[in-house]
C-alpha cells in the first residue's frame, strides 16, 4: 500500500482536488495555526488559536481577535500602520 500525502502531508485530506500548490499553501498554514506566538500584552510566547481568528495567551489570558492562522496577518499589519496604530 502506497502513502497517499507523499507530497502534500496533512492537506492530503482534500484527495486530489485543488491542485498540489494549494494544498502546499494549505500545508504551511495548518503548520503555523497550531505554533505559538508570542503576546502582544506580556510578551510571552504562548498564544494559541482558539478558533478561527481567535488567540488567547496562556499566561495572562489575554483574548484578542487577529488572523485565521496567524495572530497577525501581513495586511492587517498593514491596515493598522495606515490607522495610525503599532
Ligand atoms: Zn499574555
Amino acid at each position: 500500500m502506497s502513502r497517499r500525502t507523499k507530497k502534500v502531508g496533512s492537506s492530503g485530506k482534500f484527495g486530489p482536488r485543488y491542485g498540489l500548490s494549494v494544498k502546499k499553501q494549505v500545508r504551511s498554514l495548518e503548520g503555523s495555526k497550531r505554533a505559538s506566538y508570542v503576546c502582544p500584552k506580556c510578551s510571552k510566547k504562548n498564544v494559541k488559536r482558539v478558533a478561527v481568528g481567535i488567540w488567547e495567551c496562556r499566561s495572562c489570558a489575554h483574548k484578542f481577535a487577529g488572523g485565521a492562522y496567524m495572530p497577525r496577518t501581513g495586511k492587517f499589519s498593514t491596515l493598522e500602520n495606515r490607522l495610525g496604530r503599532v
